[in-house]
């Protein structure tokens, strides 16, 4: 399975994911269809789903003009977003899986961010290979998505389940917020060496407009705030302890910011 990333809007990304050897393609989250039409075209490929992580309109708009195209494309989304996501066909549930190009995704329920948010799992196919997790805008590279229609308490669960995955996974998220999301860590634990260097490497890579997704879910444990709610520095910061209320405050301080 090969992956293409295609930057729309002023900051989304659309991933593709295709098969060349018999011309079969998926795309997660289809902010609008015209990039990906173009692309399918390029390399001659039929679409025959849509994943999708939850009904916002830079994630859900290119749904109705590429079934257009593509009438017998599925449409996969979460359970709860029933009636938000255009032609959605499937209702997801945590644990559900999905097949594309031979391979089975698991599916992770994340609310927080949507009150219906889901994230799709890669798991590697051979040992040398890197699993690949589509989070649309629960996780970020160096941060995490607004809470729209949850609590921290259910953020925290929902990228509890995403930290749990393996190191080497690549964090395919649906934003490149990462210079930003940085600039905020390095306020909350500015003494990180790990957070430190990324910056300086994430701040190289945009001054030359280079995307930095994906991460490496790895370097996400060690440099993002909101999955480090256990770090000593981080409860001092936010003088807090419980999980849910270091996030919480965590959030709070970013939406500010
Ligand atoms: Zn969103
Ligand atoms: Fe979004």
């Amino acid at each position: 399975m090969k992956i293409d990333r295609i930057p729309v809007l002023s900051d989304n990304y659309i991933f593709l994911l295709y098969e060349l050897e018999n011309c079969t393609a998926a795309v997660v989250d289809p902010a609008v269809a015209k990039p990906v039409l173009k692309r399918l075209e390029e390399l001659g490929l039929d679409l025959v789903a849509i994943f999708n992580t939850h009904h916002h309109s830079d994630h859900v708009g290119g749904n109705r003009e590429l079934i257009k195209y593509f009438p017998n494309l599925c449409v996969y989304g979460g359970a709860e977003d029933r009636g938000r996501i255009p032609g959605q066909q499937v209702f997801l549930k945590q644990g559900d899986t999905v097949q594309f190009a031979g391979q089975t995704a698991q599916v992770f329920f994340v609310p927080g961010h949507t009150r219906a948010h889901i994230a799709y799992y890669f798991p590697p196919i051979r040992g040398e290979d890197r699993g690949n997790l589509f989070c649309g805008d629960t996780l970020f590279a160096g941060g995490c998505g607004r809470l729209f229609e949850g609590t921290p308490s259910q953020m925290v669960d929902s990228l509890g389940k995403l930290k749990a995955l393996p190191d080497d996974t690549w964090v395919w998220c649906a934003h490149e917020y990462t210079l930003n999301n940085l600039k905020f860590a390095l306020t909350v634990e500015g003494d990180n060496l790990h957070l430190q260097q990324r910056y300086e490497s994430v701040k190289q890579d945009r001054a030359i407009k280079k995307p930095t997704v994906p991460s490496l879910l790895g370097m996400e444990k060690k440099t993002n705030p909101f999955l480090r709610w256990d770090a000593p520095s981080l409860q001092a910061v936010t003088k807090m302890q419980e999980p849910a209320r270091v996030f919480g405050r965590l959030r709070g301080m970013k939406d500010m910011f």
